[in-house]
């Protein structure tokens, strides 16, 4: 197959990043096809005995098995890479299979990990419990005090582990501070970028070592599929990752990695879009409800940090009212705004997440992490403003707000 989109990455690398987007990767095959082909194959065919034997070896590049590699999966690898402006990226099943390969292909018994407390619930429960069962300490700071990083470092810290906004207080981590201390100390960051995506902010700009994600979200953006990302060096790609992810498979499925390739060419313009649409929407929210949890209003404690590190502020916020049953009430006088746990899709959605993505944890934990009884998380889509602000207004009177 040839890449018409340049064999050679020195070319493609130098393209800026709206070109990336809908070029990046882009492979095609003998037929010239416009867009992206989808492969839907688990295994391939040689010509020759000879021709498989120097691809297992690694003498020559080449498909073996979908496992290991899939032309279309290839093609979203790549233009993730050259999106985030990183040597390499893997694909992953989902954002889940995501983090925990990035983490697992890393670590080992006797290893620590200094973790964010504000999290999606089950990058909290991959710190918890599943690294603890392995022997790997975990401790969890509130990552919104930069000092906390550097106190929590022990001789065998491995990795620290964040997102950044984080959900769903959307508490920001000072990214340069962060890789800074870690770079200073040998230990590796793995980031969380799902709620910005390449198109808001880009981690290894500020030191970061390896950007995770949960491509289900804005990547994808039209809420079809699950997928997920590991992008890092060349090195850590090769040397960590590809060990464990070929032998344990957690790999994107061909389709699902098609449908985020078609997503990422629209990524950049629906991120600042939806951005511009929270921003308004919290701006007519702010006063009238009692505590805004929004990095784009200066009311957040840390919204200058938030706006030097990402482009625009992002699709989602939240913010708290009095407690579950107005939350609920709230939730329930919605007409256009769906109910839904869901985020970085087109459309609006709002959900509570103490009765529904942080509802296992329990209220003591839910306390700890800054999620209090009455917290609402709205993803802002691209429908009218007009119409957003109408049906946000008529659920905070209902709510009695
Ligand atoms: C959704 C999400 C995940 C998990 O991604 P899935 O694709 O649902 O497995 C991880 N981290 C963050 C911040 C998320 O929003």
């Amino acid at each position: 197959m040839k890449k018409t989109s340049g064999i050679d990455r020195s070319i493609t690398k130098k393209w800026r990043p709206a070109t990336q987007a809908v070029r990046g990767g882009t492979w095609r095959s003998e037929h010239g096809e416009t867009s992206e082909a989808l492969f839907l194959t688990s295994g391939y065919t040689y010509d020759n005995a000879q021709t498989v034997a120097d691809r297992f070896s690694g003498d020559a590049d080449g498909m073996t098995y979908s496992r290991l590699q899939n032309p279309t999966v290839a093609m979203l690898e790549e233009r993730i890479a050259l999106m985030e402006g990183a040597d390499a990226c893997r694909a992953q099943a989902s954002g889940m299979a995501a983090m925990t390969t990035a983490l697992l292909c890393q670590l080992q018994a006797g290893d620590h990990v200094v973790a964010a407390r504000a999290a999606f619930g089950s990058c909290r429960w991959l710190v918890d419990n599943l690294l603890p069962k392995f022997g790997i300490e975990t401790t969890v700071i509130d990552s919104a005090v930069d000092e906390e990083w550097e106190r929590a470092l022990r001789p065998n810290t491995k990795v620290f582990f964040f997102e950044t906004p984080a959900n769903p207080t959307l508490d920001i981590v000072d990214l340069k501070h962060v890789c800074d201390v870690a770079r200073a100390n040998g230990v590796t960051t793995v980031v969380d970028n799902a709620f910005a995506t390449a198109a808001l902010q880009r981690p290894l700009e500020w030191g970061a070592d390896v950007v995770a994600y949960s491509a289900t979200k804005l990547m994808d953006g039209q809420g079809r599929v699950l997928a997920g990302a590991v992008c890092g060096s060349q090195e850590f790609i090769d040397e960590k990752l590809l060990p464990f992810q070929r032998n344990t498979g957690p790999n994107c499925a061909p389709f699902n990695a098609w449908v985020v390739l078609k997503g990422l060419e629209t990524l950049s313009l629906r991120a600042h879009k939806q951005s511009e649409n929270a921003m308004a929407l919290g701006k007519f929210m702010e006063g009238r409800v009692p505590h805004m949890l929004h990095p784009g209003l200066p009311s957040h404690p840390r919204h200058e940090l938030a706006m030097r590190q990402m482009d625009a502020c992002g699709p989602i916020f939240s913010f708290v009212v009095e407690g579950r049953a107005q939350a609920h009430a709230i939730l329930d006088a919605l007409e256009l705004i769906d109910i839904s746990n869901n985020i970085g899709d087109a459309r609006s959605l709002m959900c509570h997440p103490a009765s529904t993505t942080h509802a296992n944890m329990g209220a003591e934990a839910r306390e700890e992490m800054g999620i209090p009884e009455g917290l609402l998380r709205i993803n802002v889509g691209l429908e009218d403003i007009d119409d957003l602000k109408e049906d946000m207004d008529r659920a905070l009177s209902a709510g009695g707000l």
